[in-house]
């Protein structure tokens, strides 16, 4: 299974915004947003105070940006859209609620990890089952009323051990439900727009993709 495995950092650096891919550093001084806030490589900083940006540079930004936040590689993502554009509705919300959809980022939305690349590798590590199946693949969509649960393999590593403490301060997004001490949450619903607080301008994408 394919996957980006290069510095995350150098990812934020490159699109000029922090992309939150590495939890809890993120929010501390480590942060390497925080101190090169200017695109890698020898020439970074005269790339990211250069010119203005075209539309086409604007939109495949954006797209870029969306990948990088998922962990999702290039044709996984075009796949995705191509999907997007077959579903009744607008082609951007579609493929945002489809991002959103994916075990990895539920597990993380639901505060069991503090990335979504460490929900990913502990989705592969088979800790997590929907509706008491083990799951392992990252890249499954859930549906409404699904219910994700740490599987009793997983209840007994120590990394599980004060999760429902942890959870007792998550906000689950509006179309989740989360039961801290039972490890436990539900599909309310498929996400809408509204619900998905993912800082991302989806027309871009679209456009980018409709050239
Ligand atoms: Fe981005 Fe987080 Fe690295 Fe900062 S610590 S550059 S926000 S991945």
């Amino acid at each position: 299974m394919a996957r980006y495995i290069a510095a995350k950092c150098k990812l934020c650096r490159r699109e000029g915004e922090k992309l939150f891919l590495k939890g809890d550093r993120c929010f501390s001084p480590k942060c390497a947003f925080e101190r090169r806030s200017y695109a890698p490589g020898p020439h970074g900083q005269k790339r990211t105070f250069r010119r203005k940006t075209s539309d086409y540079g604007l939109q495949l930004r954006e797209k870029q940006k969306a990948r990088r936040i998922y962990g999702v590689l290039e044709a996984q993502f075009r796949k995705y859209f191509a999907d997007a554009l077959r579903v009744k509705g607008m082609t951007g919300a579609n493929l945002l609620q489809t991002l959103e959809r994916r075990l990895d980022n539920v597990v993380f939305r639901l505060g069991f990890a503090a990335s979504r690349q460490q929900a990913r590798q502990l989705v592969l590590h088979g800790h997590f089952a929907i509706n008491g199946e083990r799951a392992r693949i990252p890249s499954l969509l859930v549906k409404a009323s699904d219910v994700i649960t740490v599987g009793e393999a997983g209840r007994k590593k120590a990394y599980f051990k004060d999760m429902s403490k942890i959870l007792e301060h998550v906000t689950a997004p509006e179309w989740l439900s989360l039961d801290a001490a039972q490890m436990k949450g539900n599909v309310l619903n498929m996400p809408s727009r509204e619900q998905i607080d993912t800082p991302l301008r989806e027309q871009l994408i679209v456009e980018y993709y409709s050239r």
